[in-house]
């Protein structure tokens, strides 16, 4: 902290949490502590419960989020691990269009009885605010997982947090660098690190941040318990990725904003969802609540499935799989997964990596026009 008390800005949080002492010969970088067993005096004795490569990383995302940390094996670790929390037939409201296994948990928990659902269109404010009334938790994403809807969410935390329901925010494609959900009022925030935060598609991690010190607890208390936690080298991977998440996120969005303006000028795109585009839904509520657009976006290819495939398969530079927020460009055709299918067909999502912008404009159009081919040979 420099001599005047000013807050920092989050990339230079993400540059600077979770470093530990600044005492003589300290590691700049925390190490990696394989060990599973401590000696006693400590904050605990097992591997388990806690560990300093998983303390530093949870500092830094703490500090990102305005909360506390607790980092996970992956993103589903932390979202089961929220969601244990509620009581048995507790009623919870969650986003229409949500993160397909995240949907899908829910589904499980509620065929079980264990809670009882209600899905909600989260851009209409007051059909989100009204199922709130006599619920225990909503669950939202924004900007949605492969819509890109846009949730009102100061709007919608207040009437939630004002109808007695905790709220949590999957936080995912935003990151902290551009949107902080526990400062407008959530209760919980959730990250699959796997994607932005670690950002090399090459590990699994789950965050949950909270600020109520029992809710902490009590997410603790289920890693604890269910187990679901990182591998310390996990940790220390995703802690060296977020160092660059400001770099790497302010060259993908700048990117994305460039191709979603392009993308929507191609005469073999439907349309373009990213809230960026000054026409798009979501744009002034983007623009209101979020310090960026992001560096994600979806597209419908103009001849529906056939020709979407064709583009998710004629592409070089970007990859044809899943996943997203890596420093290489992915997309695919959500509604091909299972569960998906209720997706426009043609809907391919694009996540938007580092590579050059032109370079990644010339795989897009080149596939695009291999896809008037492939729809004018059907
Ligand atoms: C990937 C993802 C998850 C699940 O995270 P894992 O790390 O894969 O377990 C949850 N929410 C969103 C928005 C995701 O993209």
């Amino acid at each position: 902290m420099p001599a005047d008390d000013r807050p920092l800005h989050p990339a230079t949080v993400a540059v600077t949490a979770g470093r530990g002492p600044a005492e003589p010969g300290a590691p700049l970088t925390p190490p990696v502590v394989l060990a599973t067993t401590f000696r006693p005096g400590g904050p605990a004795l097992y591997g388990r419960e806690h560990n300093p490569t998983w303390s530093a990383l949870e500092d830094a995302l703490g500090a990102l989020e305005g909360g506390t940390a607790t980092v996970f094996a992956s993103g589903m670790g932390a979202i089961t691990a929220v969601l244990d929390t509620l009581p048995p037939g507790a009623r919870v409201v969650a986003a229409s269009d949500l993160y397909t296994l995240t949907g899908a948990h829910l589904d499980a928990l509620a065929a079980a009885g264990r809670v009882v659902v209600t899905r909600v269109d989260v851009t209409d404010t007051g059909a989100v605010v009204g199922a709130c009334h006599g619920a225990d938790l909503l669950w939202l994403e924004s900007p949605t997982n492969p819509l890109l809807q846009v949730c009102d969410l100061p709007a919608v935390i207040a009437g939630a947090a004002a109808a007695g329901a905790r709220v949590v925010v999957d936080n995912t494609f935003a990151t902290p660098l551009l949107q902080r959900p526990l400062e407008l009022g959530a209760d919980v925030v959730v990250h699959s690190a796997t994607k932005y935060i670690a950002g090399h598609s090459d590990v699994l991690l789950g965050v949950a941040v909270a600020r109520d010190p029992d809710l902490v607890a009590a997410l603790r208390e289920r890693r604890t318990r269910l187990g679901a936690v990182p591998g310390p080298l996990e940790a220390f991977l995703a802690l060296r990725g977020l160092r660059t998440l400001p770099v790497r996120l302010e060259r993908a969005s700048a990117t994305a904003a460039e191709l979603a303006q392009r993308l929507a000028a191609h005469p073999r795109v439907e349309v373009v969802r990213y809230p960026g585009l000054p026409g798009d839904p979501g744009h002034a509520r983007a623009a209101a609540q979020m310090d960026g657009f992001g560096a994600m976006l979806s597209f419908d290819v103009v001849g529906g499935a056939r020709a979407a495939d064709a583009v998710c398969e004629a592409v070089r530079v970007a990859v044809h799989t899943t996943s997203l927020g890596g420093v290489e460009t992915t997309l695919e055709r959500r509604a091909a997964n299972p569960g998906q299918e209720h997706l426009p067909p043609g809907l391919v999502r694009l996540s938007v990596g580092c590579e050059h912008v032109e370079d990644l404009w010339r795989d897009l159009d080149g596939a695009l026009r291999r896809s008037a081919e492939v729809a004018a040979s059907a």
